[in-house]
């Protein structure tokens, strides 16, 4: 079997022009989206995504503002920027690329953003909402994922859906969306015993370690959805998943690739909830 590859990047391209569509008809009634994006220190991969997001932006007509702070920036001077930019009527979203700085507490600064502008749904107010379903701003890397999942008719109803990963970002609100969706989930980490045993049993697994290739061909099941949130460099550098792709698509049903797959989702969504965050600010949700 030859596993039909999930193409994100099409459907990346497609949502972000539906946002970019809804943001002109936006502007034609006086409001224009905007998001900040704050870097606190020189991560070159925390670099890496912000130009992207800041690409993303000027692809669907969202206003945005970069703030990039030296990586000694006081916690005290981060959380008052964020309080400048929460009174900010132009910044319809805020997000604080992470990691940051040892010094700075992330959990302070994740509930100094206002709920209504946390567009990453870090807040413990959206983390709250994914938990009863009653989801606000969706979580951009899952929300992505279960976009592929129903773009491709792939059914998670009374499905065994598997995580592998439990953070906050992705694991987590993954598998929330995933039982929302009436899928049996189960979620395994480091300490799972046998995990093989476990991803053979899924119909959808999802890969969210940050392990190059740790995920193999007989750990999948003949036929399954292969999710891989992975992003890891290989032996000779390389962007490349948690899933051992070439081998597992052999054995997979539909499989996403990295890069291509989910990476560019997670980006579409965040554009999708600042569109969100802009129109409920002004009353047109
Ligand atoms: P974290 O490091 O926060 O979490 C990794 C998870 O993997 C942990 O729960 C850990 O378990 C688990 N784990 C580690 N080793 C094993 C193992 N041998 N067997 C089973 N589980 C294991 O990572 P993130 O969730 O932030 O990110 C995961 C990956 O996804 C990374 O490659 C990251 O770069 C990528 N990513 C991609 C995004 C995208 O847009 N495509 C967005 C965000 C992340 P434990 O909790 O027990 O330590």
């Amino acid at each position: 079997m030859t596993a039909i590859i999930i193409d994100g990047k099409r459907i990346a391209e497609e949502k972000k022009q539906q946002v970019y569509d809804e943001v002109l008809r936006l502007q034609a009634r006086g409001v224009t989206p905007g998001l900040a994006v704050i870097l606190v220190g020189e991560d070159p991969a925390s670099q890496i995504y912000v130009r992207n997001k800041e690409r993303a932006c000027a692809r669907c007509g969202i206003y945005s503002e970069k703030y990039a702070l030296p990586a000694d920036t006081g916690e005290d001077e981060l959380l008052e920027l964020i309080a400048r930019l929460n009174a900010d009527r132009r910044i319809s979203g805020i997000l604080c690329q992470l990691p940051l700085p040892k010094h700075i507490d992330a959990g302070k600064v994740i509930c100094a953003i206002a709920p209504e502008k946390d567009v990453d749904a870090f807040h413990p107010v959206n983390v709250g909402r994914i938990m009863t379903g009653d989801v606000l701003f969706a979580p951009c890397t899952p929300a992505g994922v279960m976009t592929l999942l129903d773009e491709y008719g792939i059914e998670i109803a009374g499905k065994s859906c598997v995580v592998v990963g439990r953070s906050n970002i992705v694991g987590k609100p993954m598998a929330m969306l995933l039982l929302h969706r009436h899928g049996t989930v189960t979620i395994c980490h480091s300490r799972t015993p046998d995990l093989a045993a476990v991803t053979r049993g899924a119909d959808i697994l999802v890969a969210a370690v940050g392990k190059a290739k740790m995920i193999t061909a007989d750990m999948i099941k003949p036929g399954a959805a292969v999710i891989d949130v992975g992003m890891n460099r290989d032996s000779c550098g390389k962007l490349c998943g948690d899933v051992d792709f070439d081998a597992a698509a052999e054995r997979a049903g539909y499989i996403t690739p990295v890069p291509g797959g989910v990476g560019v989702m997670t980006i579409t969504t965040l554009m999708q909830n600042t569109l969100l965050a802009a129109k409920l600010q002004n009353g047109l949700a």
